[in-house]
């Protein structure tokens, strides 16, 4: 039976691009938590597709969206309206307490998109001088891989050989608002940041960094961007992490869970003053906002609204935080937690992230090592606590073996 695996990953490894290095199991199937390879092993997923998955494999209301939708109509382009897509764009606004949404496909495409509106908003509003806006960003940020998204990366693996890069970026220290303050000029129309860097390892910044970002950009006439991708809808246990911070940014940019791990939908969501500055024919997407990704986009909305995801997210992530927590000295160096969110830092003299990530799952356990000796934990919010104590169980037995 294992041959069947070995298969799969001899076509991928011969007829794929090796842009990736995945964990050798060839997933087949999966609904809810859960997902089962082609040699009929299961697993318990922790990392639910980078949190695109919030509200696991084939929720049912979700699905049932998609499915309605096929049988209507699927894309339209935005040379038409289409029915689907105004409810959605009301429902999501809504639920960002913004007036106006953009939407696009991919999270990378968010942030380009946000990237033009800040650009043009600092030229026709700001009065910033034709070719000098300047935009902020810190180091360590995860943004996407495009070639303007890489060029103010600092991770040289996501750079090295991909320029000439684009200028007009700015990397500070991040969780560090002096250097914040000490970079922005006349000049400066947005600060970008995640306002918690997920890729970097899930690294949260000291409590008064967000507050301050948002003081400081409202003082100084700059728009704050925060790149919720990762962090948004359910996964910290808010809506949007800058709700646990107490900030309201002038854009969100939204992905992954937005289209509710069935289809790829982004949006730059903001208020009228900012994202009003597109005019028609200045951006856009062929599938951008099409029928089937607003069907999905307004389910996914609809779940969040009574907040039940993110109170379940903030419920077990304190649980999970007590379990972690007890790991420290036991082949855990630290733990950082937001929601249902883990970044778990490994003694890097015992074993690499991606071993650990390996023995996990033998174990039965799927998580991703990011940045060497890290392992991030991101389950689906439609964990179970006992299941998600399985998960720890197997994590502790995985250290004590090493
Ligand atoms: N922004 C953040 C914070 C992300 O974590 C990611 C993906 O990991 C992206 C943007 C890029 O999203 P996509 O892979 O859909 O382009």
């Amino acid at each position: 039976l294992a041959s069947e695996t070995a298969r799969y990953l001899e076509q991928a490894e011969e007829y794929g691009a090796h842009n990736y290095h995945p964990l050798p199991i060839v997933v087949s199937e999966a609904f809810g938590a859960w997902v089962t390879d082609v040699d009929g092993k299961r697993y318990l997923d922790c990392l639910a597709a980078y949190s695109a998955l919030n509200f696991g494999h084939g929720h049912p209301v979700l699905v049932d969206a998609a499915k309605a939708q096929l049988d209507r109509v699927t894309l339209t382009s935005r040379a038409f309206h289409n029915d689907r897509l105004g409810p959605f764009l009301e429902g999501l606004a809504k639920l960002a307490g913004k007036q106006m949404v953009l939407p696009m496909n991919t999270g990378a495409e968010a942030v380009e998109s946000a990237v033009k509106i800040a650009r043009a908003w600092g030229y026709r509003v700001k009065g910033v001088e034709p070719g000098r806006a300047k935009i902020i960003v810190a180091e360590g940020n995860f943004h996407g891989r495009t070639t303007t998204i890489i060029s103010f990366s600092t991770d040289p693996e996501a750079r090295a050989d991909f320029g000439p890069y684009t200028p007009g970026f700015v990397a500070v220290p991040y969780g560090d608002a002096d250097a914040l303050a000490a970079a922005i000029d006349d000049d400066t129309v947005a600060v970008l940041i995640e306002p918690i860097q997920g890729e970097a390892g899930i690294i949260i910044p000291p409590d008064e960094y967000l507050p301050e970002v948002r003081r400081l950009t409202r003082s100084s006439n700059v728009l704050f961007i925060a790149d919720e991708i990762q962090s948004g809808l359910g996964r910290t246990g808010a809506t949007f992490q800058c709700d646990n911070a107490g900030v309201i940014p002038d854009l969100y940019l939204l992905g992954k869970a937005l289209g509710g791990g069935i289809v790829p939908v982004s949006a730059v969501v903001g208020d009228a003053d900012v994202l009003g500055v597109l005019r028609p024919g200045e951006h856009g997407s062929t599938f951008g906002g099409n029928p089937l990704a607003a069907a999905v986009g307004l389910a996914v909305v609809g779940l969040l609204e009574s907040g039940d995801y993110q109170r379940r997210a903030a419920a077990l992530g304190e649980h999970l935080r007590g379990r972690l927590e007890a790991l420290i000295g036991r082949g855990v160096l630290a733990v950082r937690v937001a929601g249902l969110w883990a970044g778990v830092d490994i003694d890097p003299a015992l074993a690499s992230g991606r071993r650990v990530a390996e023995l996990l799952a033998e174990r039965g356990v799927l998580a991703k090592d990011t940045h060497g000796s890290t392992i991030r934990l991101a389950p689906p919010i439609v964990i179970e606590q006992d299941e998600l104590d399985w998960a720890v169980d197997q994590l502790e037995a995985v250290l004590a073996s090493l």
